[in-house]
């Protein structure tokens, strides 16, 4: 397996205000644990430069108006720009490089120059929307890099979220087609961002082609890969796509100070192996995963390094415990992922 990390220290340039948990040191503190890991060093890993999008790139899916005026608010010295979206002078280049790696993995994967990609980037992109940023999020890397991928070769792309909030701007831009699958397991979406129930299928063409799974609050490690497992896994497999897509928020740990599921580090890890096993059944291996949340400073520097060793087939130790979903919340667990099987098994074999 031939893998490559893309890095630019641009993306520290996108500052937000202090006390925000979506802040530089969070790729600071992965990127040293990836230094220490070693693994950058191996030969079947290489560490890559990203460029950044193009305005033509940007503009597949976000509104030529609102790039602009993202530009503009960054070069008149930054501020907010949407429901907790902060925009400072070196935002809206960090924000082109995010979306750019995001586009230029997809490139290298399909060029088959690299089995899978993993792109560390920042600021994130899965609630931005065709005109507004939301969520810390400004332009929607992986929703970018999945219509590229449609336009430019003409592919299926099927991405999976397993950040632990919903991806409503992802969701939105693909709703209405079957050339894009959208897969989400993420917690209960009432509070935030107040889409992504069982029930949004998708439309016209699109209909079937948008599966959520959003579990109660404090689901841990054995119901979240369950749901992964006889769920999404089977849905991705049937769809058959060329490439997949991993919208990776690290912020389902029951450490993050943001989400507010309870997987273990180990827990993240299975349901990582679990995609890239099934992205090897599915398309051949060819795999991008895009970093979303993950707010823990202590955790999302393993679970990264880990991420990476399970791309390059080597182990890497985590100190943690499996957790165990509590009897009250594995009950509500349990009749969510019936609900989304009456309703999915409309459309896919569960
Ligand atoms: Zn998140």
């Amino acid at each position: 397996m031939k893998i490559a990390v893309l890095y630019t220290e641009e993306f520290l340039h996108h500052e937000t205000p202090a006390g925000w948990p979506e802040c530089p040191e969070r790729l600071e503190v992965i990127m040293r644990e990836l230094e220490k890991s070693g693994f950058l060093k191996t030969a079947s890993c290489d560490l890559i430069e990203p460029r950044q999008a193009m305005l033509d790139e940007l503009t597949m899916l976000h509104d030529r108006g609102y790039v602009k005026w993202i530009k503009e608010v960054c070069e008149s010295g930054g501020g907010a720009v949407g429901l907790e979206a902060w925009a400072s002078p070196g935002t809206f280049e960090a924000a082109a490089y995010a979306a750019g790696a995001s586009i230029m993995a997809t490139d290298l994967v399909i060029e088959g120059r690299y089995d899978a990609c993993l792109a560390l980037v920042r600021p994130p992109g899965h609630h931005a929307g065709r005109q507004h940023a939301k969520g810390y999020c400004i332009f929607n890397n992986v929703a970018l890099a999945a219509q590229h991928l449609v336009e430019q070769h003409g592919l299926r792309v099927a991405i999976l979220d397993v950040d632990a909030h919903h991806g409503d701007g992802t969701q939105d831009f693909f709703y209405g087609t079957d050339e894009v699958l959208y897969v989400s397991l993420h917690q209960d979406p009432r509070l935030f961002p107040g889409r992504g129930f069982e029930d949004e299928v998708g439309s016209g063409p699109g209909e079937g082609y948008n599966v959520n799974i959003p579990l109660p609050f404090f689901t841990a490690d054995d119901i979240y890969l369950r749901a992964l497992e006889s769920v999404a896994v089977p849905i991705v497999e049937q769809y058959g796509p060329d490439v997949i897509l991993v919208s990776l928020g690290l912020d389902h740990h029951y450490a993050d100070p943001v989400g507010r599921l309870a997987l273990s580090m180990l827990g993240h890890i299975r349901a990582f192996y679990t995609i890239v096993e099934l992205a090897r059944r599915a398309c051949g291996g060819r795999l991008v995963a895009v970093l979303e949340g993950g707010y823990s400073l202590t955790r999302i520097g393993k679970m990264s390094a880990a991420d990476l060793a399970v791309l390059l087939g080597r182990r890497y130790g985590l100190p943690d415990e499996p957790t165990e979903t509590p009897p009250r919340t594995r009950a509500k667990a349990e009749a969510v992922l019936r609900k989304v099987r009456r309703i999915q098994s409309k459309y896919w074999g569960l």
